[in-house]
């Protein structure tokens, strides 16, 4: 028998938020983002549901490589386009189209031999300071890029650092759109928070929804995910290996960081931070068992935790534990939540689902 943990991705929830996405952003085509493997997923898994997507975009070109293996045929994006020049020799072979943000990708592009000019996402850097041109150096490099024979179509894309908190988008899209305001093309802006807060400011012919395609609320706690209505696309499940009952003033796991104060009735779960469940998770981290919800007491060890299974008097050796998602009897428990206790986004917790947990789809 294999350890009972388990991550089951439920397909139906994955085209559900999707849907959810083409209604906030109702004229926009609709880029899947499924960079990370889908966000923990697998893009395997994702395939079929976000095959009413417009697009694929992601960023490692083994992972384009494999959308295209699916039989996708249509648009895929890099979204950091290309790190050395052969990847090019890639980008002609597979049709895929790729975000320029920088000089030394222009360099490659204009070394590049090919027949087939290629569709270019021209990235400014509208205040992220991550990656893309600056406001003063961007219609030089739009103005180089349309001069190669190498480039077909040029599209304008930048990425927001706060759509999700108080600062918001205007400041970047004034900058973005006093920059490009008589440049043709296409332009690409919103990530998943700003679809869903900033709709009618964002508004382009495509948006690069990721989190809320994987039922993560971009902006909670303000916001959760039923209040965008999204579904949680994965869950984590396992089951009880014991159940123990301690007298008041015994203390549970490594270094002894917690101690009931009576009598405890606790339960063992198969799961622990070599399966991808936060060390960083304490005693009071939400957990569900038989579907009711309950709190994690003490240390996360490598391949167990311990509940609290006060309010759950029935569970036994066996019972069903949800880490987050949906359990069996319906209860979900956002993975939003777990991830506020460990200090983190739910982003980081689909995406580090340790190879060793067996995956199902539903
Ligand atoms: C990851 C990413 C997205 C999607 O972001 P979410 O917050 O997951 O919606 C959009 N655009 C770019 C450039 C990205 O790297």
């Amino acid at each position: 028998m294999p350890r009972p943990i388990l991550a089951t991705i439920h397909t139906a929830a994955l085209a559900h938020n999707l849907e959810r996405a083409r209604r906030a952003a109702v004229d926009a085509r609709v880029w899947a983002v499924v960079k990370a493997n889908a966000y923990g997923h697998g893009i395997e898994r994702v395939f079929e549901p976000f095959r009413a997507a417009d697009g694929f975009a992601l960023l490692d070109l083994a992972e384009a490589v494999r959308v295209r293996a699916l039989g996708w045929r249509g648009p895929v994006l890099l979204l950091e386009g290309v790190f050395e020049p052969r990847d090019l020799e890639l980008c002609s072979r597979l049709e895929l189209w790729h975000t320029v943000h920088c000089d030394a990708q222009i360099d490659m592009l204009a070394a590049h031999k090919t027949q087939v000019p290629q569709r270019v996402f021209l990235k400014m850097n509208s205040g992220m300071n991550r990656l893309g041109f600056s406001p003063e150096r961007f219609r030089a490099a739009w103005t180089r890029l349309d001069a190669l024979p190498q480039v077909d179509e040029i599209s304008l894309m930048t990425h927001f650092s706060d759509a999700d908190g108080a600062r918001g988008v205007a400041h970047q899209l004034a900058v973005f759109e006093r920059v490009t305001r008589d440049l043709p093309g296409e332009r690409t802006i919103a990530n998943s928070a700003a679809t869903l807060r900033h709709a009618a400011t964002t508004r382009a012919d495509w948006v690069r929804p990721g989190i809320l395609l994987y039922g993560s609320a971009p902006d909670f706690p303000e916001h959760d995910a039923a209040h965008w209505q999204l579904q949680p696309s994965m869950t984590l499940s396992t089951r009880l290996l014991s159940v123990q009952t301690l007298a008041a003033g015994a203390t549970i796991g490594y270094g002894s960081r917690f101690t009931a104060e009576g009598p405890l009735t606790i339960g063992v779960a198969a799961v622990g931070y070599a399966d991808g469940y936060p060390r960083h998770c304490d005693t009071g981290t939400p957990v569900l068992v038989n579907g009711v919800r309950t709190r994690m007491v003490g240390r996360v060890s490598m391949d167990m935790i311990t509940v609290d299974l006060t309010p759950v008097p029935d569970a036994v050796f066996g019972s069903e534990v949800t880490l987050w998602g949906r359990a069996s009897n319906g209860a979900v428990l956002p993975i939003d939540e777990v991830a506020r206790s460990a200090g983190t986004i739910g982003y980081e917790l689909m995406c580090a689902v340790a190879p060793r947990v067996p995956v199902a789809v539903d």
